[in-house]
């Protein structure tokens, strides 16, 4: 039996009558489905805690092996309601909930607590700043690292070299730099000095200090253009366009 934790709801659908299906990012049990029974028939605290992004503690009841546990109780601790009426916001959010919904394995608990800690940094950064690039694109390239698709780095991967005169280029089929004299004959992306120590702190940074990093236009754009790629190539993975809940 799952029990006590604290949950995100991804998403919900409504099931039968009058009760709905309610997709968590659970902090200390991964990605969980739960039942819950008649939230719809009438107005209550209980129902409002299952809208798309809040952050509640909860308890799920049922067997160890249940596919679908029943959520017996979920008292709210921040609603994102701010985030979930800004229409440009609620798209963003949507986005990351898909993107986890995406690359996280469901029931994995191995990593869920950071899974569920760049959630709330996410959805807490839309809700500050609805409309934000940077908070987007820096979800994304954390949530690929912790799906294991985190772009290797540190220096050549052949030479081995670190130093950024050797113009390194970026090869998103293999997720890794190579130097100028080690370069290959492959789709590659120049990559400059600052995006390379930009992408080290973002991916090195604890949570709390990633807002002290604020990149200029033409980097975050720079870093963006890098981030999609290696979304697209490295990690081979397509994910739908967000929709409405
Ligand atoms: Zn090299």
């Amino acid at each position: 039996m799952p029990g006590r934790t604290e949950g995100i709801v991804l998403k919900s659908r409504p099931f039968g009558e009058a009760d709905l299906i309610v997709e968590y990012l659970t902090r200390d049990f991964g990605i969980r489905p739960a039942f819950a029974k008649s939230p719809r028939k009438i107005k209550s605290r209980f129902g409002g805690s299952l809208e798309p992004f809040t952050h509640a503690r909860i308890s799920l009841m049922g067997r160890e092996d249940a596919n679908l546990p029943r959520l017996t109780q979920s008292d709210i601790i921040r609603p994102f309601q701010t985030l979930r009426e800004h229409s440009g916001g609620f798209v963003q959010a949507c986005g990351l909930a898909a993107l986890v919904m995406k690359l996280l394995p469901e029931r994995e608990t191995h990593g869920a607590p950071d899974a569920f800690e760049l959630l709330l940094w996410g959805l807490d950064g839309l809700e500050r700043e609805p409309g934000s690039s940077f908070v987007p694109v820096v979800f994304k390239l954390r949530v690929l690292a912790l799906a294991g698709y985190a772009p290797s780095l540190s220096g050549c991967a052949r030479c081995g070299r670190q130093s950024e005169a050797f113009n390194f280029s970026f090869y998103p089929r293999d997720g890794a730099l190579l130097c100028g004299d080690c370069k290959k004959d492959a789709p590659a992306i120049k990559i400059s000095a600052a995006l390379k120590g930009l992408l080290g702190s973002l991916q090195a940074f604890p949570l709390e200090k990633l807002a002290r990093i604020k990149p200029g236009e033409k980097l975050l754009s720079e870093l963006k253009g890098f981030v999609e790629t290696h979304f697209r190539e490295g990690a081979n993975i397509t994910v739908k366009p967000a929709r409405p809940l």
